[in-house]
């Protein structure tokens, strides 16, 4: 049995108990306030190939090192440019990695072998403390099995990850939904390489001139920034994104219709869920209704198309990947 402790904030004492299986090179899992993380010490490599072999991550996806405070990040980088400074003053602790220049001290399975880091402090107080327990870095990417959703609750961890992880701490449903916005600050320009609960032009305020996403945001596009797979978060159901109302002819076995706003007339035995014309609020219920749906039993999950505009990207960029077909 995978071992499960509740954790009620910075202060409980199963903190120090899984900052002690970090310090000694093991896996724990914990809340932070996008998805649930599967945390290794980040400066220990042994640790890290621990989460490539349990998500089955292929070496080529970088992972992100999580901080407690901007000095903690420092550390980690060569550079440390005006708009990191700017930016992790505006949204640290956040839903923010930057990517810049690593120093020696991140070990080269932690950037695939690449020249950069990828940082981010999290605004869970759980999370938090864990790091400043540990006193170095996590390595922490979603406590999932690669490619498949991402976990907003300690028992999809468990369910998907099942042994490989020494210690999972329940916080509770997590916040925000969606991975953190991702943004490449070791280039001439800022880049997007992944959008998130941080919009483009949030980012833009802040620092002015930055590069746009443009990943796999239709259908058959690709893009190859590392660790942006095509098919990713993936529920077990079959998802098909549809234009509304379209998809429901042939409905063998059971299938649910997610609709934005208002639901169309539904064929008898479909499911209807309805999802509010609001990206942030979709954002953040997003990985636990597709969960829902999974763990229903739904062999098919016909979802309209959310949107267009830069506040869906995120949401659009996940469905997208997630109803992505298998490549083989
Ligand atoms: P996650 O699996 O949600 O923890 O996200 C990790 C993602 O961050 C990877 O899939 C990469 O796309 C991105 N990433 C991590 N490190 C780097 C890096 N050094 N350069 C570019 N992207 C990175
Ligand atoms: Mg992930």
């Amino acid at each position: 049995m995978t071992r499960l402790l509740k954790v009620s904030g910075p202060d409980d004492r199963t903190i120090l108990e899984a900052a002690a299986i970090l310090v000694a090179g093991g896996l724990v899992a914990f809340p932070t306030e996008t998805v649930y993380g599967l945390g290794a010490d980040g400066l220990n490599p042994e640790a890290v190939a621990r989460i490539y072999s349990a998500k089955g991550r292929p070496a080529t996806n970088p992972v992100i090192l999580h901080v407690a405070d901007v000095a903690g990040a420092q550390a980690l980088v060569s550079e440390w440019p005006e708009t990191a400074r700017l930016l992790a003053e505006r949204y640290w602790p956040g839903p923010l990695t930057l990517v810049l220049p690593a120093s020696e001290a991140v070990p080269s399975i932690v950037r695939a072998g690449g020249p950069t880091v990828a940082l981010r402090c999290p605004a869970h107080p759980v999370a938090l403390a864990l790091i400043r327990a540990v006193g170095r870095p996590l390595a922490a990417p979603s406590a999932n099995r690669s490619q498949h959703l991402s976990p907003s609750l300690a028992l999809h961890v468990v369910s998907s990850l099942g042994q490989a992880v020494d210690l999972v701490l329940d916080g509770g449903a997590t916040e925000a939904g969606l991975e953190s916005t991702i943004l490449d600050l070791s280039g001439a320009r800022p880049r997007i390489l992944r959008p998130g609960p941080i919009t483009p032009a949030e980012l833009a305020r802040t620092i002015g001139d930055l590069e746009t996403w443009e990943g796999v945001v239709e259908a058959g596009q690709r893009q190859d920034a590392p660790g942006m797979a095509e098919r990713h978060y993936s529920p077990q159901a079959r998802l098909e994104l549809v234009d509304r109302g379209k998809g429901l002819s042939a409905t063998s076995g059971t299938v649910a219709y997610v609709g934005f706003g208002t639901l169309p007339a539904l064929p008898i035995g479909v499911r209807g869920v309805l999802l509010p014309l609001d990206a942030e609020v979709v954002g953040t219920r997003l990985y636990a209704l597709l969960h829902e749906l999974d763990d229903a039993g739904f062999a098919r999950i016909v979802m309209e198309r959310p949107p267009e505009g830069e506040a869906w990207l995120a949401v659009r960029d996940r469905l997208q990947r997630a109803s992505a077909k298998e490549r083989v």
